[in-house]
């Protein structure tokens, strides 16, 4: 695992200082998408910086590393720099931001990969941290859609490349959940092809249940599809 060392370029505040912390403080690794499309002008990490020390005023940018589309990991701040990205949990938090927006797009398999690489790097460094979360698992952000996909996929990925397996890329996109876009465009198929009174075959509700509620991966729409073709479901 390559990691470009950008922390002495990395956008900082004209003149306020960050706030320091002691890394011993560190207790959870905190996940986040960029919340902006991939390929867009401004979906990389040294963006997303810029943006919040010059337009937020923040002294630094949010996130200690980024993981980029492309599979290479920048690192922005020190670890004792608070970056911040969850309010009144910063000091105790590590940020790393996946450049992208994971509510309409899935991370690329080689940001994902990367991502548990990264975080299977930090865990045995950091001497208190032992949590791996998404924003939204930090308390007063379960509103938040953020980073947008499965964490707890993510952190039985992560035991098995803590464990020395190296996962499968394939592997790793085939169990990628669906977009929320996605999930609504297959309930509106499924909606049809559940319906028994159109189709003497039709597919099991299970899978519309698991639709609506936003389960499903993309080795589930692979299943849906091939099934539907199977019983000659149009
Ligand atoms: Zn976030």
């Amino acid at each position: 695992m390559n990691i470009l060392d950008i922390r002495s370029s990395a956008p900082r505040h004209r003149t306020k200082l960050p706030t320091l912390r002691a890394i011993s403080g560190i207790r959870q690794i905190v996940l986040h998408h960029g919340m902006t499309r991939r390929g867009l002008g401004g979906t990389n990490y040294e963006a997303y910086c810029r943006f919040h020390t010059q337009t937020n005023n923040w002294s630094v940018g949010g996130y200690t590393y980024g993981v980029e589309p492309d599979g290479v990991i920048k690192w922005g701040y020190d670890w004792n720099i608070q970056t911040p990205h969850v309010g009144n949990s910063n000091r105790h938090s590590l940020g790393i931001v996946s450049p992208g927006d994971f509510r309409f797009e899935e991370p690329t398999t080689v940001q994902y990969q990367r991502a548990l690489e990264l975080v299977n790097w930090l865990l045995p460094q950091l001497p208190n941290c032992d949590k791996v979360i998404g924003h939204q698992e930090v308390p007063g952000y379960a509103w938040k859609n953020c980073p947008a996909f499965s964490m707890n996929q993510f952190r039985a990925d992560l035991q098995r490349v803590q464990q020395g397996e190296t996962l499968d890329e394939e592997e790793v996109y085939f169990n990628m959940k669906l977009t929320k876009v996605e999930q609504s465009a297959v309930v509106s198929m499924l909606e049809l092809w559940t319906d028994e009174k159109r189709y003497s075959n039709a597919l099991q509700k299970s899978w519309l249940n698991r639709a609506k509620a936003g389960e499903l991966t993309v080795r589930d729409a692979v299943r849906i599809q091939y099934e539907a073709q199977r019983r000659g479901i149009r």
